[in-house]
């Protein structure tokens, strides 16, 4: 995702700043489908308590939080009580929660000092996404920095071992992302995210994350209906599509293979809405929670409506 935007999200103010007809209008109740799960980003300020009071005030079946400062490296760890009465409350709103890790963490590093913190940075962020009870976190795979991309795979191989040793018997996986494959990032090939599942050491700790921006940045044309069955296709050919634990819905601000990050509203970038449409009727995802990453504001109005064209594609 990009620089996100929500930093500024408060619970209380969805409810309080309802006063302006636009809002409140805006706000009105989704109604997705049962057994559907759509959603978005949500933020935690305030604690992570208070996402799933955002969430369901929107009336989310699925959202992604960060489970720290994502521009921090470490945070103090969170106590009992706080991730029991979160497990408390995400389970009696049943909506399907699930993390994204922070920017900072950089795998692919040849750097020994800042690859041992990005390790011991990751191991931080799964054992609270597992206090948390959340089924997986998203990670960006890594930037090689200029030592290329074969070696930048494999230094990413040997950062994921290593969490996953300092992380036994933890069921909360980790899902790697497709990227737009913006500088030396890597993960903006399919083939790259294959790579790394088939050499990690325990491949059942791992599972993938596709970003529609992402793909349409890395040059998958998803824009077409050919090439979203070329890109689905692909998909299932070298991981398989139930290997896809989350999927991220964004436009994209940029063109096909411009290999930039910069997400929009759905249907006002590059790709339109019919890939969307796509993705919410094809059966192959009809489990696979969706989240936007799209800018927002406080009340997340935008949410709500840019959820609203998808839930008008579940009729
Ligand atoms: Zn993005
Ligand atoms: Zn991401």
């Amino acid at each position: 995702m990009p620089k996100p935007r929500l930093a500024a999200v408060k619970a209380k103010p969805v409810k309080a700043k309802a006063s302006s007809a636009k809002k409140s209008q805006a706000l009105e109740p989704l109604h997705i489908p049962p057994g559907v799960l759509i959603g978005a980003h949500t933020s935690t300020a305030g604690g992570v308590l208070q996402s799933i009071a955002r969430a369901q005030a929107c009336g989310f079946t699925a959202a992604q939080i960060f489970v720290k400062n994502n521009k921090q490296w470490f945070a103090p760890p969170l106590s009992d009580t706080e991730a029991k009465d979160f497990r408390v409350a995400r389970k009696a709103s049943g909506i399907d929660f699930f993390a994204h890790n922070s920017y900072l963490v950089n795998l692919a590093s040849q750097d020994a000092e800042m690859f041992a913190t990005s390790v011991k940075a990751m191991v931080g962020e799964l054992e609270r996404a597992e206090a948390l009870e959340l089924p997986f976190i998203v990670m960006h795979p890594g930037s090689h920095g200029g030592a290329g991309e074969d070696a930048g795979l494999n230094r990413i191989v040997q950062g994921l071992d290593e969490i996953v040793k300092k992380t036994p018997g933890f069921r909360c996986k980790m899902a790697l992302e497709i990227t737009a494959g913006q500088g030396n990032a890597l993960g903006y090939r399919l083939e790259h995210l294959g790579y790394l599942l088939d050499h990690v050491a325990t491949g059942k700790r791992f599972g993938t994350c596709l970003d529609t921006a992402h793909l349409y940045a890395a040059g998958y044309n998803v824009r077409t209906r050919e090439g979203y069955e070329e890109t689905v296709a692909q998909v299932e050919k070298i991981f398989g599509t139930k290997r896809v634990l989350g999927l991220h819905l964004n436009d994209s601000k940029v063109p096909l293979g411009k290999r930039v990050d910069r997400h929009a509203h759905l249907g006002e970038g590059e790709i339109g809405l019919d890939c969307f449409k796509w993705i919410v009727q094809d059966p192959r995802w009809a489990s696979t929670p969706k989240v936007l990453e799209t800018p927002k504001s406080e009340d997340m109005h935008e949410d709500v409506e840019n959820i609203q064209k998808l839930a008008s594609y579940l009729q």
